[in-house]
């Protein structure tokens, strides 16, 4: 694990009451359109070499989150800092030059590789773009990235046919390590993969995290996922953090009834589990305006007072953080999680 910056130098990133609104499209030409509030006063900080792993169910704004992190859109309130600059206020060019510094990959390794390029170009092209070496240097660069990843060199010259799922999350990992970022932003990159190869993709980015001191935003809807790779979570819901914590606080003291729900989703978890009511989530739009916690509807702890007031997110332990007002009731159940009870065992 590499060292903390020293206090003088801004955290690699910091994110201020981060929201976006989506509008829906309209419905009815006599109604104003719907929103959506896909992201609402997100609040965190990253140091560098440490890693951050955001879950929550589907809907619940995470690739939302990723986007504005890579500032491809601009978010409707609040701000993004890489390394202390905001991005939103960066000219083109100088959001260019600080794209070096971070990076992505997707969940999709077969959709986001261009099945027309060979792997040489494919990887080469976030260099391209900050308009740097000659052919030689990039194919140099490349192969030098693709035995990062566990790949050969001569595999530069192939096509992404050509290759497995597994290999080719390596090549998308290979394309965001080649502008040797400080920051991988990495959504759901191992959902679509078989769980054997899962371990293998996620194997390889810890050793990259170690041997680099590169950090990751790890975003899946699987805790058991991020478990594994991060120092810190964050749990969201509905576009809001709810717990956030290191693993070992969210696993064995999770404080949020979601947070729990989410757990007992997991294989292997079991014991203390506070079960949602079987009820449809509440879909952002709907949540726009509704007083109270997003999470009520879905709480069998919830009473009135939890339906009236929002709780916020508030410090329940040492860095421990979490938005219920029932959190202490929670913390007083059995550990969702048994000291030493892996959830699903990844790292083989
Ligand atoms: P997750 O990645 O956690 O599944 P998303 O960030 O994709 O969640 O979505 C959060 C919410 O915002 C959802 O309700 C989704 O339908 C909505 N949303 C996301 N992107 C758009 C968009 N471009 N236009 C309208 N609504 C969007
Ligand atoms: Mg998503």
């Amino acid at each position: 694990m590499t060292e903390q910056s020293p206090p003088s130098e801004p955290p690699l990133l910091e994110v201020n009451d981060l929201g976006q609104r989506y509008k829906l499209p309209r419905e009815n030409l006599f109604r104003p359109p719907g929103q959506v509030n896909a992201l609402n006063g997100v609040s965190l900080s990253l140091n560098a070499g440490k890693s951050l792993g955001i879950v929550g169910e589907s809907g619940s704004g995470k690739s939302t989150f990723a986007r504005l992190v890579m500032a491809l859109e601009r978010p409707s309130s609040g701000s993004v800092r890489l390394l202390g600059r905001d991005l939103n206020r960066l000219s083109a060019e100088e959001l260019r030059r600080a794209r070096r510094d971070v990076q992505m990959v997707f969940q999709d390794p077969y959709g986001s590789l261009d099945p027309r390029q060979t792997v040489w170009r494919i990887v080469a092209e976030p260099l391209s773009a900050l308009g740097w070496l000659d052919r030689a240097e990039t194919r140099e660069r490349v192969a030098a990235v693709l035995r990062e990843v566990g790949l050969r060199e001569p595999d530069m010259d192939k096509y992404p046919h050509e290759f497995s799922g597994g290999q080719r999350q390596r090549i998308a990992i290979a394309r965001a390590l080649i502008t040797r970022p400080k920051l991988i932003v990495a959504d759901e990159p191992v959902s679509a993969l078989d769980v054997s190869v899962q371990a293998q993709v996620l194997n390889l980015m810890q050793d990259l995290q170690e041997h680099f001191g590169l950090s990751f935003i790890l975003i899946s809807h699987d805790l058991a996922v991020v478990d594994y790779l991060c120092d810190e979570v964050a749990v969201m819901y509905l576009g809001q953090i709810v717990e956030q914590g290191c693993p070992e606080d969210l696993f064995a003291r999770a404080a949020h009834p979601y947070t729990r729900a989410l757990l007992d989703a997991v294989p292997r978890a079991r014991a203390g589990a506070i079960r949602p009511r079987r009820e449809a989530p509440v879909v952002g739009s709907q949540a726009l305006g509704r007083a109270g916690c997003p999470y009520a509807p879905r709480c069998v702890l919830a009473d009135g007072h939890c339906r009236e007031h929002a709780p916020t997110l508030r410090e329940i332990g040492a860095r421990h953080l979490a938005a219920c007002h029932k959190a202490e009731a929670v913390l007083a159940q059995p550990a969702p999680v048994e000291a030493g009870e892996a959830l699903v065992s990844h790292r083989h």
